[in-house]
């Protein structure tokens, strides 16, 4: 697991982000969250709290977590973005069901990285890298 929730509160202020509540429960909520949420659903869980806060606040919020290096995003070539406050280096199996993402760790494919860099002459930056299947909750679920 990586930074407490202080420790990137700290890392915020020093970019010059200045604190609110709102800011301080989506990132709590991030960090201690294992689902890899979307905006949305961060917005579900907070809204009882923060009746005044919208979904496009939360998104401007992870924009700006994003950028400053406290969270990481992760696209599917659609809008439904989900975010990641485990910066660790590891991997995602996502099950084509229900959606769910779980991590997994796996030593870094580097061999892969340059494989790739030989063969077509790129300075490789990184690589993506997911498994796609059925989850182990899902797989019970249709057995029954
Ligand atoms: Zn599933
Ligand atoms: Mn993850």
């Amino acid at each position: 697991m990586g930074a407490t929730v202080e420790q990137a509160l700290e890392q915020l202020k020093s970019t010059g982000v200045r604190m609110t509540p709102q800011r301080y429960a989506i990132l709590s909520y991030l960090m201690h969250s294992m689902t890899h949420p979307t905006a949305d659903e961060i917005y579900k869980s907070l809204s009882p709290s923060f009746p005044s806060m919208s979904v496009a606040t939360i998104y401007n919020n992870l924009r700006l977590f994003v950028e400053a290096g406290l969270i990481r995003e992760l696209t599917y070539g659609d809008d439904s973005s989900r975010f990641d406050a485990d910066l660790s280096e590891h991997y995602h199996a996502i099950c084509r069901s229900c959606g769910t993402i779980v991590d997994f760790d796996y030593p870094p494919l580097t061999d892969v990285e340059a494989a790739a860099s030989k063969e077509t002459g790129f300075k490789v930056e990184g690589h993506r890298m997911e498994i796609y299947g059925i989850c182990a909750d899902c797989t019970t679920r249709h057995n029954h």
